[in-house]
């Protein structure tokens, strides 16, 4: 499985990849979370503008700004929460397949413990035993 780029993350948080990449690196998330890192370092460093004064700056947006480019603000702001979501979900996802291969893992322990025809401990011994102690090189 091979990795994406973080630029290949800014890419797809900025909408800017067609739809069969987007779908590939939403799904490569779902399944790395070395990716899901990344890209969560990219969700972080995604540049809204910095408002100072939050009141006034609708003020003055209102006041500037055509209609067409306040939709457009909304949206990216829209567009990040949804990658919150995405990120939340895979996170979600790789937490709770995690989970699975911990309890898969325990129960094949469990297995292989039980499945011994001598204890573990003594079948262990019978390993040790096996080392010749004495191996008289002198
Ligand atoms: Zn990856």
């Amino acid at each position: 499985m091979s990795h994406y780029k973080k630029n290949m993350w800014n890419l797809y948080i900025e909408n800017k990849l067609d739809r069969n990449q987007q779908e590939e690196l939403e799904l490569h998330l779902y399944s790395c979370p070395q990716c899901l890192d990344d890209y969560m370092d990219m969700l972080e460093h995604v540049t809204l503008p910095t408002i100072k004064d939050p009141e006034q700056w609708t003020e003055e947006v209102m006041a500037q700004l055509p209609p067409q480019q306040l939709t457009k603000q909304s949206n990216k702001k829209k567009q990040l929460l949804l990658h919150y979501t995405i990120a939340a979900a895979a996170t979600m996802v790789l937490m709770v397949s995690g989970i699975f291969q911990g309890v898969v893992n325990t129960e094949m322990q469990y297995d292989v413990l039980s499945n011994q025809e001598q204890p573990f401990s003594e079948k262990i011994l019978d390993k040790i035993s096996i080392v010749p102690l004495k191996e008289g090189k002198e």
